[in-house]
């Protein structure tokens, strides 16, 4: 039987970042997880970044989590990349670009807690009910992998500082009037 392995992978892959305490194992838990965008969208409003609004996110969030608990604190290693559109700083134009980044971070577990607005989701993570979400985290992560000057292309011509045309799609009025008086 000839098997696709990226098909198979599928049914092991977690759809959201809740994890059980009730069942966890001394080894750990790792995982592969495929968020669709509007698992990680509520958590990205806010961000702190402020890039005016909330990102076209064009696939799921894919990477892979191994989590180790010693006592409140978690463990968290793995990684993420997602495309999204966004804006280069350059030609200002949209762009499907990658978001993504290796994590290796440790949280803490707060049991019983709720997470209010003020606490930074990076370091502190609520658990209710015996579970808790590392979505917030993830969240926090794309923020902090986000480009801070994205370019669409290395080799972007950016704007025409006297017309502003967009240089990538030709020559503008301006750059042919200097060539002719040569
Ligand atoms: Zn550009
Ligand atoms: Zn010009």
């Amino acid at each position: 039987m000839i098997s696709n392995l990226g098909a198979m992978r599928v049914e092991n892959v977690k759809e959201n970042l809740i994890f059980s305490l009730d069942v966890w194992p001394e080894t750990g838990v790792s995982c592969d997880f495929a968020l669709s965008p509007s698992v990680i969208l509520p958590y990205l409003t806010a961000g702190e970044e402020d890039l005016g609004e909330v990102p076209n996110i064009l696939t799921s969030l894919r990477g892979h989590l191994d989590l180790q608990l010693a006592g409140k604190r978690l463990l968290v290693k793995g990684n993420f990349a997602v495309k999204t559109e966004m804006m280069c700083s350059r030609c200002l134009s949209n762009f499907i670009g990658k978001v993504g980044d290796t994590i290796d971070e440790v949280v803490e577990l707060g049991r019983g807690e709720t997470l209010s607005p003020d606490e930074d989701p990076e370091s502190f993570i609520a658990v209710r009910d015996g579970k808790f979400d590392l979505s917030p985290l993830i969240a926090e992560l794309f923020w902090l992998s986000w480009p801070v000057r994205a370019i669409c292309r290395p080799d972007c011509k950016g704007l025409c500082p006297g017309c502003g045309a967009n240089l990538n799609d030709g020559t503008c009025l301006c750059h042919e009037t200097k060539v002719t008086r040569h």
